[in-house]
């Protein structure tokens, strides 16, 4: 009987979802006309917080920053369950041609947060009209600066955010699957980020007398072929791990033994005990390089997003209530990248999943990668977010 009541509700709030795809595909131009960079968002934070105030959420705003939320409280006591959405843009040059098209210069949603937000958007606008029907608490959780660490999701957690929620999820727009197919995958999905830089300081001379020189350049390049060797020759071959360098500078006469050589690079892991250990590999190997060269060094390593791990009961819980809602054959298995992202955070403090919704159909246009200038996606694709979160929340929190 409770089910049948269930898909009954539900179903209601789908083809309510269903006639909001307008109003979500026109907030979601209207961000998209309006980006703004990661920790500036301003405009967009009130624009959000005006349409909560409309569908008559609690609101709170300037957490940890530009980020804000909305609280949609249910008739009935219940768990609580937060759902994010990220609203940054990027400093990329809109190179689309749509009427859409951003009128920042230089600014860009090139990763589909306008997407993401407009759908949580649409979430709140449907689900305020259905108090009677929850269980519980939805936290509508937006979410500022995803894009630049050390990004907005840890202030906002700092700030208490996830102290009452029992569960957290999100979603993210993803043109690499096709529209209505859903990934969903447990376990580590997305990388931890480091970054690191090395000064190695020689002592520059000329070019003809190297033996009175320290030749930072040379020791530079020593240094880079031995870090190439810490994932081939130390890490376990069974778990993943990247060192790129992707700045190498030494040098500016062809005949000077460069003083000095500066190497920038990016650590991805997933394991903890791999990300220290690499750490500790880049530690020894640029110390006994250039103690073998004389040369002195500096190493700066900063540690970035944590790596994204997809909790195993609420993530086979999505499976289960999406396959319900958008079929079996359409939920498909979520493959790790070394990618990163600041929901990470939340799913280090509270059990959920992240998942990817498919925004790719038969037009070039939807087949851009993420971050590329001309990025766009198949806008139904916010139908399918919108009722992908309201299918988690009537599992929790509906009768
Ligand atoms: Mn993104």
């Amino acid at each position: 009987m409770s089910e049948v009541r269930e898909s009954a509700q539900v179903s209601a709030v789908f083809s309510e979802i269903e006639d909001s795809f307008e109003q979500m595909r026109n907030w979601r131009r209207y961000m998209h006309e309006h980006p703004e960079l990661s920790f500036e968002e301003v405009h967009t934070a009130k624009y959000i917080e005006e349409k909560l105030q409309s569908f008559g959420l609690e609101v709170t705003t300037g957490i940890g920053g530009n980020g804000l939320i909305g609280i949609l409280k249910g008739e009935k006591p219940g768990k609580t369950i937060a759902l994010r959405a990220d609203f940054d843009a990027l400093p990329i040059e809109d190179e689309k041609d749509v009427p859409y098209k951003s009128k920042n210069p230089g600014v860009m949603h090139a990763c589909g947060h306008d997407g993401h937000t407009s759908a949580l958007l649409g979430t709140a606008s449907v689900l305020s009209r259905y108090r009677e029907t929850i269980n519980g608490t939805v936290k509508f959780v937006f979410q500022p600066a995803e894009e630049k660490p050390p990004g907005g999701a840890k202030f906002m957690i700092e700030e208490g955010i996830l102290d009452d929620v029992d569960y957290v999820f999100g979603a993210h727009l993803a043109s690499e699957i096709p529209l209505g197919q859903i990934g969903v995958g447990a376990g580590y999905q997305m990388a931890a980020v480091d970054k690191f830089e090395i000064h190695i300081k020689g002592r520059g001379g000329h070019g003809a007398r190297p033996h009175e020189s320290v030749d930072s350049l040379v020791v530079g390049t020593s240094v880079v072929e031995g870090l190439q060797k810490i994932v081939s020759r130390h890490v376990d071959p069974l778990k993943a791990a990247v060192v790129t360098i992707g700045v190498f500078q030494a040098g500016n006469a062809f005949n000077v033994i460069p003083d000095t050589a500066r190497i920038e690079g990016t650590v991805r892991t997933f394991d903890g005990d791999v990300r220290n250990q690499v750490q500790k590999n880049i530690n020894s190997i640029v110390e006994g390089i250039t103690g073998a060269f004389h040369a002195d060094y500096e190493i700066d390593y900063l540690r970035g997003y944590p790596a994204l791990y997809n909790h195993e009961k609420e993530t086979e819980t999505v499976k289960e209530v999406l396959s319900d809602a958008f079929s079996e054959k359409n939920i498909i298995p979520l493959l790790p990248t070394m990618g990163a992202e600041d929901f990470s955070y939340f799913l280090e403090n509270k059990p959920g999943t992240y998942f990817r919704v498919g925004s790719q159909n038969d037009d070039a246009a939807t087949h851009y990668p993420h971050h590329h200038p001309k990025f766009d996606f198949d806008e139904r694709a916010l139908v399918n977010i919108s009722k992908s979160f309201v299918k988690i929340v009537s599992y929790y929190l509906f009768d």
